[in-house]
């Protein structure tokens, strides 16, 4: 089977931090992917934008050298390579200063009046800076739409001053938050298994779901990202974003249409449906850890705080929570959220654990009925399986397994499964703003998340230590054994 590609229109797309991390490890990877798909046309060009003065040749052979790496041995984009190169180029510039600027807005006016991406894949320190030369240089009218990485802030108040600064250039319509994991393709099957199936919808709520569990868990440690993590930590880096917003998918209800607003508008009541989380029952619905030394893939790792180099940070790389949404169709169903560094494998799931069977009709020999479940895999191989009990197969008494209807997409679909950021970026060009955040969804997750802050900072706790390459502290087990429930476990 193949995938279908639909070109989209001519364009410029800008990345400010085209020299930086993210735009060398996703973004110019996943243009080379949709480019050899043949989904960029032609005549549309890609301007890496830094601070370092190199030529457009200095560029592209760099990039073009990174590219290489990460291609191994797929012979079609090693053939597509030399030609995406051409459409690269490089301008040298600083965003908090005057010099360039001209020169280098002239050069993409000349263009004339097409799509135009500003991609801002920097610090979002320099994010105010940016937009208010794009203003000034005439750059934010037409076409043109700009696109903002996470963090959006630290809370809501510095949240606020980034989104007034961008919209200040900007109309909403032209601004795209990303958060990549609504780029995912299990993300969009959640939206078809819900919408597209009778199946599910009639099942989707308090009466039959007991509770939801969502996890995404990372293997890494700090990596190269020490100073800006430790400023941060799990809970404004993971849960006020990907977390949030994957539980806004899980828990909205049907949207009218498949249309950006509508979409938006039933995540943004699941946000403000949240129950708060006071500084009265912090201690008790949330855990925060940070690891200590231990083994990552077999191998010996340090603790956060060596890794760091800082032996008093009380930065948490790991939390787990439980939340409510406080309406009709959720009450009394708990969500389980989890997320970390240093844990025992790479996964992001969502797990939805339907309710047991009101009587059992069998033996005692028969084994236990287990509860139906739901599993959503986002990575490392998207796919979902459903839990069903059935009978184990052969002669003898009847007795009962456990075992899961799998769909795993690479295998049953066979074709190259487009990264979040491939579809993302064409989304962007065809300025679809659905699988992005809307101003009032970060600020309403923002509103949820910053009394969480506020009480750690109140309780003055250390975060509890766990063990690199160990699922957290054992409070985060005891968060949800207390209410007679486990964490996951995909035993098949
Ligand atoms: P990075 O590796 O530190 O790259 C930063 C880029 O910004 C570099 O190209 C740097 O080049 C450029 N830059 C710095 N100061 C500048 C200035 N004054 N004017 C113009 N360019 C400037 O950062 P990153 O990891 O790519 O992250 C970029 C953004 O994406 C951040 O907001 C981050 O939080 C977000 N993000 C990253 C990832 C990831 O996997 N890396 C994932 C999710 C979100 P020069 O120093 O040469 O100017």
């Amino acid at each position: 089977m193949t995938a279908q590609t639909v070109p989209v229109d001519p364009f410029d797309l800008v990345i400010f931090g085209g020299t930086g991390d993210l735009a060398l490890r996703k973004l110019l990877p996943g243009l080379l992917h949709r480019y050899a798909d043949g989904q960029i046309p032609e005549d549309s060009s890609i301007i890496g934008v830094a601070r370092d003065k190199q030529s457009d040749e200095d560029y592209r052979r760099k990039v073009g050298e990174t590219l290489l790496r990460g291609i191994g041995d797929n012979e079609a984009l090693k053939e597509k390579l030399p030609a995406f190169l051409q459409k690269l180029g490089y301008h040298a510039l600083d965003a908090t200063r005057d010099d360039g600027w001209e020169q280098f807005a002239e050069q993409l006016k000349a263009q004339g009046d097409r799509i135009r991406v500003f991609y801002l894949s920097t610090s979002p320190n320099l994010f105010v800076a940016i937009c208010d030369k794009l203003r000034a240089h005439g750059l934010n009218g037409g076409q043109a739409r700009v696109v903002i990485e996470k963090p959006i802030g630290r809370d809501s108040a510095s949240a606020a001053v980034i989104n007034d600064a961008v919209g200040s250039a900007f109309a909403e319509s032209q601004i795209f938050r990303i958060d990549h994991y609504l780029g995912k393709e299990t993300v969009q099957n959640l939206l078809a298994l819900r919408f597209a199936n009778i199946l599910f919808e009639p099942l989707w709520n308090a009466n039959h779901i007991d509770h939801v569990q969502i996890t995404v868990a990372e293997t890494v440690g700090l990596e190269k990202r020490a100073t800006y993590y430790d400023t941060s930590g799990a809970l404004r880096d993971m849960v006020q974003n990907h977390l949030l917003q994957l539980l806004c998918m899980v828990a909205m209800e049907p949207p009218a249409a498949l249309q950006a607003d509508a979409v938006r508008d039933e995540k943004l009541k699941v946000l403000r449906s949240l129950r708060p989380i006071t500084a009265d029952d912090a201690a008790q619905l949330t855990v925060r850890g940070q690891y200590r030394a231990g083994a990552s893939a077999g191998c010996a790792v340090p603790g956060y705080l060596d890794e760091l180099g800082r032996p008093d940070s009380r930065t948490e790389t790991f939390v787990a929570l439980k939340a409510e949404v406080d309406n009709w169709r959720w009450a009394g169903v708990p969500f389980y959220l989890r997320t970390g560094k240093r844990l025992p494998e790479r996964v992001s799931e969502i797990v939805i654990a339907f309710k047991q069977i009101p009587h059992s009709i069998f033996e005692h020999s028969a084994g236990p009925v287990m509860g139906n479940k739901l599993v959503l895999r986002l990575q490392p191989d998207e796919g979902v399986k459903l839990w069903l009990m059935i009978k184990d197969p052969g002669p003898g008494g009847l007795r009962l397994q456990h075992v899961p209807l799998d769909m795993s997409f690479a295998e049953a679909f066979g074709v190259h499964q487009p990264e979040a950021y491939e579809r993302l970026l064409m989304d962007v060009v065809r300025g679809n703003p659905t699988l992005f955040m809307r101003r009032d969804e970060v600020e309403a997750a923002w509103k949820w998340i910053d009394p969480i802050l506020a009480a750690w900072e109140n309780l003055r706790e250390t975060p509890k230590p766990y063990t690199a390459g160990s699922w957290g502290p054992s409070a985060a087990v005891a968060l949800v054994e207390r209410d007679g429930r486990t964490w996951h476990e995909d035993t098949v």
